[in-house]
């Protein structure tokens, strides 16, 4: 199911035709507040006042041409605008492709630089999103390039890639922001862990080598980026055992997704966000949360009857 769903978000035909349809639209509204950013820093607000931040991502994936990716970037330094208007405690997480990455690599790190020196106005970091593992070495490579020239700038690695622990130990002399994630895309054994254990095993790692650096008094800003509460509690009793205070790492979920974990664990004093993403192009993005939990297929087909 999970590979079906996968092989479906990246079929153009169904990528057409699926958003269009009223039931899909009802069904994605679990997971976005709306469409629009209006809708997104509505929900941030309310996150706010509960305590807790909120990570934004616009929707939309590979582009067409570069001056897609103009635009992109101008919506961004819009929103962070806004963020600063509505004293919005936030953060933008972002696609290099949305930025155009397949197109100008060299336009996507202007393109990124002006996000950043943006952010760093406000003291925010823009965090990059990881996606296909075409794209892996690239990422970190235009991540060290960024980082060596700003510090607030953040990566995502995906704990289900054999080389994570690896690009971990190489990221973490340059004082990096590291938001660790089990991995989204159907990635092949050769290069990822397939089977759920292993990918938990991978993440516990990491995740120790990450804390441990912070105990070590490395400057790493660690975000577990995980649903798996379970795994955030072994991590959260392992920081404690290092002599670690709550916020030593912050814990960041999607909207929509374990509200009331989300909630408890703001309550308990752990730094959360809430990771918000809005935009018409959320058909890939919703297919991978189907394919996260197949059982929400159920969810989204009561949407037809709903
Ligand atoms: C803040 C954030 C940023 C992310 N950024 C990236 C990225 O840049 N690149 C990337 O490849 N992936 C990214 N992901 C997705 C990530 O890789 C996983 O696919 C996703 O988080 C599901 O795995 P899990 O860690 O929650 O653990 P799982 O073991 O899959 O889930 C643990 C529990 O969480 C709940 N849950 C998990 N997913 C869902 C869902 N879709 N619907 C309902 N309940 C669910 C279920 O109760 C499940 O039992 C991000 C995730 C988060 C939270």
């Amino acid at each position: 199911m999970r590979t079906l769903l996968l092989w479906m978000a990246r079929n153009p035909w169904l990528k057409d035709r699926i958003p269009r349809l009223r039931f899909a639209r009802r069904a994605v509204r679990r997971f976005m507040p709306g469409e629009d950013a209006e809708a997104a820093l509505q929900a941030a607000a309310r996150f706010r006042d509960e305590g807790m931040g909120t990570l934004f991502t616009r929707l939309g994936e590979n582009l067409d041409e570069i001056a897609q990716a103009g635009a992109v970037t101008d919506h961004y330094l819009w929103m962070l605008d806004a963020l600063r208007d509505r004293g919005i405690p936030g953060e933008i997480s972002v696609k290099l492709t949305q930025l155009g990455f397949d197109l100008d690599p060299e336009q996507t790190h202007r393109n990124m630089e002006r996000l950043v020196a943006r952010a760093a106005q406000d003291g925010g970091t823009v965090w990059i999103d990881m996606e296909g593992s075409d794209y892996t070495e690239r990422t970190v490579a235009l991540y060290e390039r960024l980082r060596v020239a700003h510090p607030n700038v953040g990566i995502c690695l995906q704990a289900y890639l054999r080389r994570t622990a690896a690009d971990v130990q190489r990221l973490l002399p340059l004082d990096p922001a590291i938001r660790l994630v089990k991995g989204a895309y159907d990635e092949p054994a050769a290069i990822a862990y397939r089977a759920r254990r292993q990918v938990d095993a991978n993440y516990a790692a990491v995740g120790v080598a990450m804390l441990e650096a912070a105990a070590q008094g490395r400057r790493v800003r660690i975000g577990f980026g995980t649903h798996d509460v379970a795994l955030v509690e072994q991590l959260a009793g392992h920081a404690a055992a290092l002599g670690l205070p709550r916020t030593a790492f912050e814990v960041q979920m999607l909207y929509g997704i374990r509200m009331d974990q989300q909630r408890r664990l703001a309550h308990e004093g752990y730094t959360v966000r809430d990771l918000v993403a809005y935009g018409t192009a959320w058909y890939p993005w919703y297919m991978r949360r189907l394919a996260e939990r197949p059982a929400n297929v159920l969810f989204a087909l009561r949407q037809i009857v709903g």
